[in-house]
């Protein structure tokens, strides 16, 4: 997961304007790619705002096989990768919610 480069936290807000990280402690912003799994990531950038307009717009929460179906993509590793680090961001903007309701 993302570290902030400036003070070490962990917890992050994404700013979906902007496509970039948050720190929550210090503010510092990271680029969306810079510092993540995505970094490595060979998914390309669409699909991750993609998946985010899903998982924002499905109110129970959606698949990682829906997303990937949604998707069209051919692996399901990196979409649930992908679900997984979308989750922990967006749980904190929704609460208790967590990943493992929805697996
Ligand atoms: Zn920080």
């Amino acid at each position: 997961m993302l570290l902030c480069k400036s003070c070490g936290g962990v917890d992050h807000y994404l700013l979906k304007n902007k496509w970039m990280w948050q720190c929550i402690v210090c503010n510092f912003r990271t680029s969306l790619r810079s510092g993540t799994i995505l970094e490595s990531s060979k998914l390309p950038i669409q699909k991750w705002f993609l998946a985010m307009a899903f998982m924002s717009f499905s109110k129970k929460g959606i698949s990682t096989k829906e997303l990937q179906r949604q998707l069209s993509h051919k692996n399901y590793e990196p979409i649930w990768l992908m679900m997984h680090i979308l989750r922990a961001s967006m749980g904190q903007r929704d609460g208790q919610k967590t990943f493992s309701q929805n697996l």
